[in-house]
C-alpha cells in the first residue's frame, strides 16, 4: 500500500483524495488545508483525517466542529508522497518541507516546470517518472493536448501543432474570477505560454498556440490544427482517438452541441461532482485536409488532471507499467465512455 497524503483540498485537492481513496493499491491517510469551510466539512463526513496546513490556524476547526488528526508536518512526516494540490505557487513554497522530511510530492500544473525533476502525463511519458522524487502533473489544457499528440505522434508522426485555446473564466465557485462579459484575447502575446508548457511533455515538438478568456466556467474548449508527417483520412484518425479510453470521441446523433451539454450528460450519467476526466472530441469536427488535421475538443479543467495524479503515483513508485496502471485509474474511477 502506498500512503498518500494531500496537502491543499481545494478543486483538484478533493478530487484527487476521493480517486486515491478508491485505488486498491494505496491507502489516503489525511489531508490538509488552510481553514474549516464546507469541504473540511465533507471530507470528515467522508472519513478522511483533517491536518491543519497553517499551525496557527488549529483552533478554527475546533471552534467550527472540525477534529484535527494534527499539522501538516506530520502527515508528511507519515506519508510515503504528498500530492500537493495548493495554488499556484504555494507548491514550490512547499517542496522545502518535503524535502526536510524526505518525502516524495506531486506538485501541479500551476507551478512552473521547475519545481520537479520532471513534468507529467500518464499517456505520454509515464516513464519519465519512474523513480523520481518531484513530478509535476501539467495542467489541466497542456494534459488536454498532450493526449491528442501523444497517438498522433505515435500513428503519424507530427510536423506542428497549432491550437487556439477557448479557455473558461474561472471555475464555477471562483467568483472573482470573469470576464462577466467580455472576449479576452488573455494572455494577448502570441504564442502563449501554453505551447512552451506542452514542449515539457514533447521536448522536440513544434507547437504555437493562443489563448482567450470567455464568460464561462464549464470547461475549455480548443480548437486544434495539427500537420502529420503522413497523409491521413478523417475516418482513420477518429478510430485512433476512439481507442483512446481518456478521449470520448462524441457520436454525431448525441445532440451534444457544447459544454453545457457535456456537463449535463456527466450529471445525467451519476458520474462524481459531474466531472468529465476525458476529453471530449467532437467526432464531426474531425476533418482532414492533405497532411493537416482539424478539430474541436473541450477540457473539463477541473477533472482531467486527477486520473494523471493517481498514475503518476504508481510511476515514481515503479508499482506498474504504463498500461497497467491507466486501466486500473481508469476501471477504479469508471472512466472511459
Ligand atoms: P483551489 O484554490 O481550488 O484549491 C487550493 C486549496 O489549497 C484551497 O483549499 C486553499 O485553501 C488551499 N491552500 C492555500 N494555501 C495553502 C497552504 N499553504 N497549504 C495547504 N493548502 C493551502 O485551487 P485548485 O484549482 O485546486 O488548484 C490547485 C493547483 O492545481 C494549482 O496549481 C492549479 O494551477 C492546478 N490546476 C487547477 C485546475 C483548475 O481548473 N482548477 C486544473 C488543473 C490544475
Amino acid at each position: 500500500m502506498i500512503r498518500v497524503g494531500v496537502n491543499g483540498y481545494g478543486t483538484i485537492g478533493k478530487r484527487v483524495a476521493d480517486a486515491v481513496n478508491a485505488q486498491p493499491d494505496m491507502e489516503l491517510i489525511g489531508v490538509a488545508k488552510t481553514q474549516p469551510n464546507f469541504e473540511a466539512h465533507t471530507a470528515g463526513e467522508r472519513g478522511y483525517p483533517m491536518y491543519a496546513a497553517i499551525p496557527e490556524r488549529s483552533p478554527l476547526f475546533s471552534e467550527a466542529g472540525v477534529e484535527l488528526a494534527g499539522e501538516v508536518d506530520e502527515l508528511v512526516a507519515e506519508a510515503d508522497i504528498i500530492v500537493d494540490c495548493t495554488p499556484s505557487g504555494i507548491g514550490a513554497e512547499n517542496r522545502e518541507l518535503y524535502e526536510t522530511h524526505h518525502t516524495p510530492a506531486i506538485f501541479q500544473g500551476g507551478e512552473d516546470a521547475d519545481v520537479a525533476d520532471v513534468s507529467f502525463n500518464a499517456r505520454a511519458n509515464f516513464d519519465a517518472a519512474r523513480d523520481a522524487d518531484y513530478v509535476r502533473v501539467v495542467s489541466c489544457n497542456t494534459t488536454g493536448l498532450s493526449r491528442i499528440i501523444a497517438p498522433l505522434e505515435a500513428e503519424y508522426g507530427v510536423e506542428k501543432v497549432r491550437a487556439t485555446l477557448v479557455r473558461r473564466g474561472g471555475d464555477p465557485g471562483q467568483n472573482s474570477r470573469g470576464p462577466i462579459n467580455d472576449i479576452l484575447p488573455n494572455p494577448i502575446e502570441i504564442p502563449s505560454h501554453h505551447g512552451p508548457d506542452v514542449k515539457t511533455i514533447f521536448p522536440d515538438l513544434e507547437i504555437d498556440t493562443l489563448g482567450l478568456k470567455v464568460p464561462a466556467t464549464l470547461m475549455h474548449v480548443h480548437a486544434l490544427n495539427v500537420t502529420l508527417e503522413d497523409d491521413v483520412t478523417g475516418a482513420h484518425v477518429r478510430q485512433l482517438l476512439e481507442g483512446e479510453n481518456r478521449v470520448y470521441v462524441i457520436p454525431e446523433g448525441m445532440g451534444i452541441d457544447g459544454a453545457g451539454k457535456l456537463m449535463d450528460f456527466a450529471l445525467d450519467a451519476g458520474r462524481p461532482r459531474g466531472d468529465m476526466w476525458e476529453n471530449c472530441v467532437w467526432g464531426e469536427s474531425i476533418g482532414v485536409n492533405g497532411r493537416d488535421l482539424y478539430l474541436f475538443q473541450a477540457i473539463h479543467q477541473q477533472s482531467d488532471v486527477i486520473p494523471e495524479n493517481v498514475d503518476a503515483i504508481r510511476a515514481m513508485f515503479d508499482t506498474e507499467d504504463q498500461q497497467d496502471s491507466m486501466e486500473l485509474t481508469d476501471q477504479t474511477l469508471g472512466i472511459g465512455i
